[in-house]
């Protein structure tokens, strides 16, 4: 069996679903493959969106089914702690409810269940999951993806958003860059006794950041990163001392808390893509760049990576150029540079707070001060964490 779509996404994830909303959303007819069926269960992470994020999210019908469990971020408050210190946070936003930059916290499954709606609601994308892809080859101006169910499908682009372990970016000899943290990052959601009035709490221990994130209902998204030989302790311990140790570090800020599922455990890298294109191939998402968790941005970039491969295919179709030509270039360009610079600046932020160095505590320690007596500056950083800085694409501008 033969058959024919504009754009073949591979992956189901957060980023391979958003970008095939945004592809249709421009005109174009989209076939996702995963090989699994997309499950909405099993991811304990939640996601910061961001103001532009959110805007993506508005504009591909997506966020009227999370109303109700998406949890608006009012507060940030960041402390350079030392474990059994009493809390004091050194930087403070709390002016966050400017609609402009508002951010918002939602659990991964919720949005991809969202995201799942959405598409299957969609007469322009088709899913098939779980598949195995065998081949792809390109040939006479298009991609051909051969299955294992014997179906071939044809295309004009293959879009990856197959994750950080990308086989077609492996396939198609993109090399990368990669730092290993020796990190590990626990993630879990806890219920607690006080309410957490919107405001999220980003601990920076020697070991790595504690990041403590509202969700709805009262609940909180725990983000713990530490060496991972620390984080491989931590995970073994059993819940109540899990939970005791979790209330120790962050000193009882919320009162008595539990935990309300399991707990997960992410190994930490940076891993950076040479290139984003290959013949008729973009990346998007992780498998073109995978950042440490500190900024809660990695998602964000993949969904901005989504929503200007749009406009690139958006402009493809008015001008009657072939989707998979050389026009995937200005979509390289485009995210490239911004992928990067939050990559070094994430990379930067961990090695400059995840480190037990007297004086670099002490310039880390002004650097936080001084930033929190700065309006501007505190501006310049909302602005940058909000996905408001460059050239927005069209799907991210408030209609
Ligand atoms: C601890 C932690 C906390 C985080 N917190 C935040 C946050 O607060 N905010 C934020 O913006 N980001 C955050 N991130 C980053 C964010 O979670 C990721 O960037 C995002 O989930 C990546 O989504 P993706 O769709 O690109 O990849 P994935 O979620 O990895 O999806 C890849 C998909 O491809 C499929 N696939 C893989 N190989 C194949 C194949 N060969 N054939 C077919 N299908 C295939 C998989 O089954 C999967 O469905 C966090 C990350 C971590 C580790």
């Amino acid at each position: 069996m033969q058959e024919k779509f504009d754009i073949v996404v591979v992956g189901a994830g957060l980023v391979g679903l958003t970008a095939a909303l945004a592809c249709a959303k421009k005109g174009a007819k989209v076939c996702i493959l995963d090989q699994k069926l997309p499950n909405i269960k099993g991811d304990m992470r939640a996601s910061a969106i961001s103001a532009s994020s959110f805007v993506l999210l508005k504009n591909l019908d997506v966020i009227d089914s999370v109303v109700g469990n998406i949890q608006a971020i009012d507060k940030i408050f960041i402390s350079d702690s030392r474990v059994g210190r009493k809390n004091k946070f050194n930087l403070k936003f709390q002016n966050l409810n400017h609609a402009k930059y508002k951010g918002y916290m939602i659990d991964n499954s919720i949005l991809k269940n969202a995201l799942l709606k959405t598409v299957n609601k969609s007469h322009d994308i088709t899913v098939k999951a779980p598949v195995k892809i065998l081949k792809t080859s390109t040939n006479r101006g298009k991609v051909k993806i051969n299955l294992e169910n014997n179906c071939i499908i044809e295309a004009f682009l293959l879009v990856a958003a197959d994750g950080k372990d990308s086989r077609l970016r492996k396939s198609a000899d993109i090399s990368v860059r990669f730092t290993h943290y020796k990190q590990s990052a626990i993630v879990t959601t806890i219920g607690h006794e006080f309410a957490h009035n919107g405001s999220a709490h980003q601990f920076f221990f020697p070991g790595g950041p504690l990041a403590l994130l509202p969700l709805t209902k009262n609940r909180s998204s725990i983000v713990w990163s530490d060496s991972s030989l620390a984080s491989g302790a931590t995970m073994s311990l059993n819940d109540s001392d899990f939970i005791d140790e979790l209330s120790y570090r962050i000193n009882g800020l919320l009162g008595k808390i539990k935990l309300l599922g399991p707990r997960q455990i992410f190994p930490l890298n940076l891993q950076m893509a040479n290139r984003y294109t290959a013949k008729r191939l973009v990346l998007v998402g992780d498998a073109a760049h995978s950042i440490h968790p500190i900024a809660g941005q990695g998602l964000n970039l993949g969904l901005r990576d989504a929503a200007a491969l749009a406009d690139n295919v958006a402009l493809s179709i008015r001008k009657g150029i072939d989707l998979g030509s050389d026009v995937i270039q200005e979509y390289e360009k485009w995210r490239s540079f911004d992928n990067n610079k939050l990559g070094i600046t994430t990379d930067i932020l961990n090695r400059l707070f995840s480190n037990k160095n007297r004086s670099i505590r002490f310039i880390r320690r002004l650097g936080l001060n001084g930033v929190n007596h700065s309006e501007l500056l505190k501006t310049f950083f909302i602005e940058e964490a909000s996905g408001l800085r460059g050239e927005l694409p069209t799907l991210m501008i408030e209609k």
